[in-house]
């Protein structure tokens, strides 16, 4: 792999959705009104048991000591979450993790960037995007959803 070693930026990002997941959670147990009987519902059981899987998968890629394989296990482990909504990072920028690790995607169609007749552009429009897109992103375990037309920061 040519890009640097992502471990510490994967393993953020896939906390990062963990946390979403169980905030997703805690708001249907709210929602359905009756948070004493939550641990019953399968939903719920299933949701909990999945996040305690990953959680210990993660510790385990952890001990990988080849970084190759390592970030490959990171990789197919965060691209779990490739169809949902992407996150925003402190820059600003949507991003997810897809096949090839962790990527920006471009504002107009949440879509990677690619090089077309020599600019970075968007892959399904084709205008010209900022040359920042191709920087690895800055997860934070507490980033949110992205939310099409929110703001941006630090710009
Ligand atoms: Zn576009």
């Amino acid at each position: 792999m040519l890009f640097p070693d992502q471990t510490e930026r994967l393993i953020t990002y896939i906390n990062a959705r963990l946390a979403l997941d169980e905030a997703a959670e805690n708001t249907g147990i709210a929602a359905a009104g009756s948070p004493a009987e939550a641990a019953e519902w399968d939903w719920v059981r299933h949701g909990r048991q999945q996040r305690s899987a990953i959680r210990g998968l993660l510790a385990t890629i952890r001990k990988v000591t080849d970084e190759q394989l390592r970030q490959a296990l990171l990789i197919q482990t965060g691209s779990m979450w490739a169809a949902h909504l992407p996150l925003v990072d402190r820059s600003g920028r949507p991003y997810t993790c897809n096949g090839g690790g962790l990527t920006y995607l471009t504002d107009c169609h949440l879509a990677t960037p690619t090089i077309s007749m020599g600019t970075l552009s968007c892959r399904v429009c084709y205008h010209e995007v900022e040359s920042e897109l191709t920087f690895p992103p800055e997860p934070a375990v507490t980033d949110e959803l992205h939310r099409p037309g929110q703001p941006k920061v630090n710009r």
